[in-house]
């Protein structure tokens, strides 16, 4: 039995090790995902830019369209001009190019605007743009940075996990039920070290009686407070 519980407290540490580092590539990956989520929020308003863009320069060429249809309503009217015989068709005509120029002069304005804030946008857009290629080197080196770490830690898992496969072949199948069933009640630890009549799971205190059973370490022992299994480490 001795063997046995050093070979389940050795087990506990070789899966608490993998625990951790699981846990850091977990949170690697992590971040590995939150730097892709700014490139691609980046991204997506840059798209957004880009299409207030692209309404614009429509609204801006259906605004030109009306210019230019009017510009030639008027072209039209001054020539229709010449051939008027009464005062009254005359004066008719005449308030139509008068307003189709008060048009043109509001339309102008229009375009004007437009012209102005399409402006603004491209400099936006390409200082955006600026910027996300700047963010984009940078994600890159970090995300080169991560993979680097990722594979190392990887490679401490593979051992790890080799070490934990011959360390589980040496126990019963009735032991290891009870290790995994303890390690996913307890927070990944099952196996813990009495020590001083205290078991260093939970800090309690443990009856003198079971503590000195834990000498002959004959049966596995659990503590009776947090139930995990106690083992006696001898120093030396
Ligand atoms: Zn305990």
């Amino acid at each position: 039995m001795r063997n046995n519980l050093n070979s389940l407290y050795e087990l506990q540490e070789i899966d608490l090790r993998i625990d951790g580092l699981d846990g850091e590539k977990g949170q690697l990956l992590a971040e590995a995902q939150a730097l892709e989520s700014r490139l691609a929020e980046a991204r997506e308003k840059i798209a957004a830019r880009r299409e207030e863009a692209a309404a614009l320069d429509a609204e801006k060429g259906g605004l030109e369209a009306s210019l230019a249809a009017e510009s030639e309503n008027i072209v039209r009217s001054e020539s229709h001009l010449k051939e008027i015989k009464t005062q009254k068709e005359y004066q008719a005509v005449s308030k139509e190019i008068s307003g189709a120029k008060k048009l043109i002069a509001e339309l102008e304005d229009q375009i004007l605007q437009k012209i102005n804030a399409l402006e603004e946008l491209t400099g936006d857009i390409a200082k955006k743009q600026a910027d996300l290629a700047e963010l984009e080197a940078n994600v890159a080196a970090q995300q080169g940075e991560v993979q680097q770490r990722v594979a190392s830690l990887e490679a401490g898992i593979a051992a790890d996990a080799a070490a934990r496969e011959e360390t589980v072949k040496g126990l019963p199948a009735s032991v290891m039920k009870r290790y995994a069933r303890l390690r996913d009640q307890r927070k990944g630890v099952a196996v813990v070290e009495a020590k001083e009549g205290n078991c260093m799971g939970c800090n309690m205190h443990l009856p003198p009686q079971l503590y000195n059973t834990l000498f002959r370490a004959d049966d596995v022992i659990t503590c009776p407070h947090c139930q995990r299994i106690l083992v006696m480490r001898q120093e030396g």
